[in-house]
């Protein structure tokens, strides 16, 4: 079935309510630096088309942001805007690419200064337990994630991050960024 068109106007919104840790992530720092390495843009980009945003809205959304440094303009005419072509099957291989998994997304290698990869996988415990913090989970749910996480079982400490914040758990264990927002949307429509 046809997704729904998703409004880029109400990706700030979205991401704040129903983006899963990874996918927030990358989006702040998108709209903080209006930059992203290459991993990111293919991760973030394929999220986004999956949540519904269409190949035109996407090239404004990503143009918007990308062009606001020094040399983005000349950047997102040589280098991103092929991303962009890429991620909708427009470009390369013209292929109409998926959506990463969580399991592709925590085995992959995060560089210095990349953003994608798992926050509960990559990231350091104490920058977890901060982020949590300022996403309003308070100890009793800090501690079971940093627990899960430094254990290993990052889509269990995803699931409960989900679960912290909309007081209720997922239908099911998160096993996809994409079935983690659209769980996340199913509840505010109750
Ligand atoms: Fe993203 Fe999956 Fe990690 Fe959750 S478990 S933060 S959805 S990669």
């Amino acid at each position: 079935t046809e997704k729904d068109r998703v409004d880029p106007a109400l990706i700030d919104d979205y991401s704040r309510k129903h983006f899963p840790l990874c996918m927030r992530t990358m989006h702040e720092v998108l709209r903080s630096t209006h930059h992203l390495k290459h991993h990111s843009r293919v991760e973030y980009g394929l999220f986004l088309k999956g949540i519904g945003l269409l190949y035109d809205d996407a090239m404004t959304f990503w143009k918007q942001e990308l062009t606001k440094t020094a040399d983005g303009d000349k950047k997102f005419e040589r280098e991103y805007s092929y991303c962009v072509r890429y991620n909708y099957g427009k470009a390369g291989k013209a292929v109409n690419w998926t959506p990463y998994s969580c399991n592709k997304i925590i085995t992959s290698n995060v560089g210095p200064g990349e953003h994608h990869g798992c926050p509960f996988r990559h990231w350091d415990a104490a920058i977890l337990k901060q982020k949590l913090g300022e996403h309003g989970i308070g100890a009793e749910g800090i501690i079971p994630i940093l627990d899960l996480a430094k254990g290993g079982h990052y889509q269990i400490a995803c699931t409960k991050y989900f679960e912290c914040t909309h007081n209720q758990p997922p239908v099911m264990t998160i096993n996809h960024p994409n079935q983690y927002f659209e769980e996340s949307v199913n509840l505010s429509k109750d």
